[in-house]
């Protein structure tokens, strides 16, 4: 837990925001600015400042952040057409929260490649 951290703070219950989904590992919870008509944000109880230091120091919680993406897709009825999981890593890939997470995006179709 880091007090300057904004995803450690809505884990603590700190900071509110939309929690659609918990489990020992991870929390979701709606993006504050979606993209699609669903993106939440999973993100692991412990901090880490991206998706590859939580598979490197712990890797159930990875294990966790993904089960618990697939439970929201399923929930929001978006895992049957396609979902997508998004883990920027790094400024040049657009990570602006330092704590780890995962996008999970869906009920549009996408393009690829991601701009
Ligand atoms: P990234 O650019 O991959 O680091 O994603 C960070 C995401 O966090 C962005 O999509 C933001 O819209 C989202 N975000 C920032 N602050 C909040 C907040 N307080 N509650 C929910 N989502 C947030
Ligand atoms: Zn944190």
């Amino acid at each position: 837990m880091s007090e300057d951290c904004l995803f450690c703070r809505i884990v603590s219950g700190d900071v509110p925001a939309d929690v659609i989904a918990r489990n020992d590992h991870a929390v979701g919870f709606r993006d504050i600015s979606p993209v699609a008509p669903t993106h939440v944000l999973v993100i692991p109880r412990s901090h880490h400042a991206n998706l590859g230091e939580v598979a490197a120091a712990e890797p159930d919680t990875l294990v966790g952040m993904v089960q618990l993406a697939r439970q929201i897709a399923e929930a929001d009825g978006v895992a049957g057409e396609g979902y997508r999981l998004v883990a920027n890593t790094g400024a040049a890939a657009h990570q602006t929260v330092f704590h780890a997470h995962l996008h999970v995006l869906g009920g549009r179709s996408m393009g690829w490649p991601p701009g």
